[in-house]
């Protein structure tokens, strides 16, 4: 341990962000100094960009991201892009430690034909944009269509799902973003289809998140008897592992087999062992239908079920589609990438190059293990992180920084006049919250940068 603190930047506040800066400014070991970057003026990444508004009780742990921004010790430095208003080289010589904890921003591409036609989406860009980020705000999602479909089965297609699903007034009383409101107030929307390549067995999503499919007010859910019916290897890996959650996943989507139809607007089918080969276009470019084939489930490497076709295939007629097969990280300038994970190589969260430990950079949360798991998985990954960092420190391996602590807010300052500090923060949030419970919501969402500044000025 040494008296002075150590300094350490962290780029990108979102859960793993914070979750870092608590690990570590709550600890004895070791005094440290952290300043939390972000490229945005507001905190909380995907948090407040990716959780859906109709699901306001998982915000609750902006509370806990509070605290730490309240501990001695914390400065936050929000609109300041790294990379470009600062660069790695120069937070390099006023940190000892930089840590990115930049998630991972794009989606994963499927690689069929048609992908690019107008009116197929990634989910994440649909998710962006209902929840009021700034760069997305302008996207448009034509809701004129009669059928949608969204391909993949984890916890963001039924987060897209279950929003194209709610009624007005269910969306209303949610923080989702006024432009989303408005677009989905006349949505014309009245058949959903989520699709999974391979069995309900093997889908992605949570139990809790798929139960709430069969509740909605404003939907009827519907599965096919035929594909929710155990195949034999799944049936025999279920019998082996004894997987009590996958069972009761199961017991909910066989409870969705021939429920009788309401007179509910909107219907909403999950679909298996079925995979879009094809999104066909009509004469102006738009989607006008995918091709589905269908699969069956064989061994695939390291005893995983993979899907393989059978040679069936069916038309789906669809005039939006909404790819939701997983985020991608994207490479960050300076440091080493893996192409095939699209993640940061790192040892318990030191960046590696050709496995050797790089002094000073770490990483954690989708940039270090990929984009899995759900908010509180990023804890323990988080944790594991600042270990390393302050092992390093312990053992007197960080670099030293020849610039204090002082000289890098002078220097983005100087750069970068509407820097958003913890404080301005409070104000927009004040803003928001205000403009928000005058109309019966938990906030309204500020979406462009310029009326964030503003409220973060008193205006
Ligand atoms: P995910 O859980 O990895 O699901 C991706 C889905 O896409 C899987 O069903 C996958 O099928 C499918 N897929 C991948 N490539 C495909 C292809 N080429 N064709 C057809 N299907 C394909 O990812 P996610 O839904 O983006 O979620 C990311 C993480 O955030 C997850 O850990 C999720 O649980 C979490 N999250 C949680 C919540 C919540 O707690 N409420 C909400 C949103 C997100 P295979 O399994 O066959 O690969």
């Amino acid at each position: 341990m040494t008296d002075s603190p150590i300094r350490i930047a962290i780029i990108g506040a979102g859960p793993s962000g914070f979750f870092l800066a608590e690990k570590l400014l709550h600890q004895s070991e070791q005094p440290v100094i952290v300043d939390l970057y972000e490229r945005l003026p507001t905190p909380y990444g995907l948090v407040r960009f990716g959780v859906a508004p109709d699901h306001e009780k998982i915000k609750n742990v902006t509370r806990a991201f509070d605290k730490t921004a309240a501990r001695p010790g914390f400065r936050f430095f929000g609109n300041v892009a790294i990379g470009s208003t600062v660069s790695l080289d120069e937070l390099r010589t006023h940190y000892h430690a930089v840590c990115f904890t930049t998630g991972a921003p794009s989606d994963r591409r499927m690689g069929i034909p048609g992908e690019d036609l107008q009116g197929s989406h990634p989910a994440t860009e649909f998710v962006a944009w209902y929840n009021g980020h700034p760069d997305y705000r302008d996207c448009s999602f034509d809701l004129s269509v009669e059928r949608v479909a969204v391909v993949g089965v984890g916890n963001v297609a039924v987060d897209v799902a279950r929003i194209l699903s709610r009624t007005p007034e269910e969306l209303a009383k949610t923080d989702i973003a006024r432009h989303a409101l408005e677009v989905l107030r006349h949505s014309r929307v009245r058949e959903i289809y989520l699709l999974g390549r391979r069995g309900p067995a093997q889908a992605a999503f949570t139990n809790p998140e798929v139960k709430e499919l069969g509740e909605l007010e404003g939907a009827d859910v519907a599965c096919r008897a035929e594909e929710v019916t155990l195949d034999r290897l799944s049936a025999a890996e279920l019998d082996k592992e004894d997987d009590a959650a996958t069972r009761k996943k199961l017991e909910i989507l066989t409870s969705f087999v021939g429920r009788t139809r309401s007179d509910k607007p909107r219907r909403l089918t999950l679909r298996f062992l079925v995979s879009p080969t094809d999104i066909i276009g009509n004469d102006a470019g738009r989607v006008a239908g995918m091709t589905l084939g269908r699969n069956r489930l064989v061994e695939g490497e390291g005893g995983s079920l993979r899907p393989e076709a059978t040679g069936e295939t069916e038309t789906l007629p669809v005039g939006l589609v909404f790819r939701s097969v997983g985020y991608r990280g994207v490479e960050i300038p300076g440091l080493p990438f893996d192409e095939r994970s699209a993640t940061v190589p790192n040892e318990a969260g030191r960046v590696t190059d050709h496995g050797v430990a790089i002094p000073g950079l770490y990483v954690a949360g989708w940039i270090k293990r990929g984009p899995t798991g759900v908010i509180g998985t990023n804890k323990p990954d988080a944790s594991e992180t600042a270990d390393s960092l302050l092992a390093d420190a312990a053992a007197g391996v960080l670099p030293q920084p020849g610039a204090s602590a002082t000289a890098i807010e002078t220097l983005i300052r100087g750069r970068q006049p509407d820097l958003i500090t913890w404080h301005d923060w409070e104000r927009i949030n004040q803003h928001e919250t205000e403009t928000g419970q005058a109309d019966g919501r938990p906030r309204t969402k500020l979406v462009t940068v310029e009326a964030m500044l503003r409220a973060a000025r008193g205006g």
